[in-house]
């Protein structure tokens, strides 16, 4: 599996590829020692990243919310290629963008891309569906737009609490989590948007609650939309996922998971789940 691990970092002013056991920063960086970063997940498909200009669009909105400068789309896009050369065709990957500040204010940013295959865990979830338990995450669904500090829609590299929570849904035999605001919003997944469909419509949560606005969500209701499959940006409950024809949690690598327990309780996804991904796949 190890030669099937990539490595690019910029330097100087160049994509430089190097062997993936190597370190790559310095203890002193500001990414490690406080998480002040941010970074994106692109999936690798047929020895490409189609979806590619979405994360990049993505990474440059959250590197303005943090006040980080990046190197550009240029130097991004050469940090793909460097890590993409002879990757084993077929072979679906997960390319992770990191930009860090580096040693701190003032001193060049640290970016660097990673690509490994996609670990079969996200494989199986994606054909088998997931179950899914709704945490609260305790904050009020329109706190975090008046709040920059708390850098609502940043895909920052502080994900200690998505992980964690993500842990504990694993450690009660679930797959994976709803986070809810304080009064019972559905918010989003740990690294996942939540999509539902009700009455003939697919629905999302609004992104000015601080959800991430996710990229195969965007592409999914811009497919939909032009198919005659309307679509509303919701704020919806717990509840209104129980009563749902269907609901899943989706992201550019695991695409769309079906989610078929929530909370315990099994659902079914009124076969809905193959149009879905038939509208992704296009
Ligand atoms: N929400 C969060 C918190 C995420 O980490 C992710 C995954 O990156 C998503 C949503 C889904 O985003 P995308 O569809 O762009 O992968």
């Amino acid at each position: 599996m190890t030669e099937q691990r990539r490595v690019a970092v910029w330097r100087d002013g160049a994509a430089v590829a190097v062997p993936a056991e190597q370190p790559v920063v310095t203890a002193f960086d500001q990414g490690l020692g406080r998480g002040d970063g941010v970074f994106e997940s692109v999936a690798v498909v047929d020895e490409g990243t189609p979806h590619l200009d979405d994360h990049l669009a993505r990474l440059d909105r959250s590197a303005s919310l943090l006040a980080l400068p990046s190197p550009g789309d240029a130097a991004w896009r050469q940090l793909v290629a460097a890590v993409l050369t002879d990757w084993p065709a077929g072979l679906e990957g997960v390319c992770r963008l990191f930009l860090t500040r580096g040693l701190g204010t003032g001193t060049p940013p640290t970016a660097l891309a990673l690509l490994a295959p996609v670990p079969a865990d996200t494989l199986r979830q994606r054909t088998e569906g997931i179950s899914v338990i709704s945490l609260g995450l305790g904050i009020p669904a329109g706190f975090r737009a008046d709040a920059p500090w708390l850098l609502g829609g940043a895909k920052t590299l502080s994900y200690a609490v998505n992980m964690a929570a993500q842990r504990y849904a694993h450690d009660r035999g679930a797959d994976d989590v709803v986070l809810t605001s304080l009064e019972g919003q559905v918010l989003e997944g740990p690294t996942s948007t939540v999509v539902w469909a009700a009455a003939g419509t697919l629905h999302t949560p609004p992104v000015g609650t601080g959800i991430l606005a996710g990229t195969t969500q965007a592409r999914l209701f811009a497919r939909a939309e032009a198919d005659g499959w309307p679509t509303a940006v919701t704020a919806g409950t717990v509840e209104d996922l129980h009563g749902a024809d269907a609901v899943w949690l989706l992201s550019g690598v695991r695409g769309a998971a079906t989610v078929h327990t929530l909370d315990g309780v099994r659902r079914g996804d009124a076969d809905l789940s193959r149009r879905v991904r038939e509208l992704l796949a296009r």
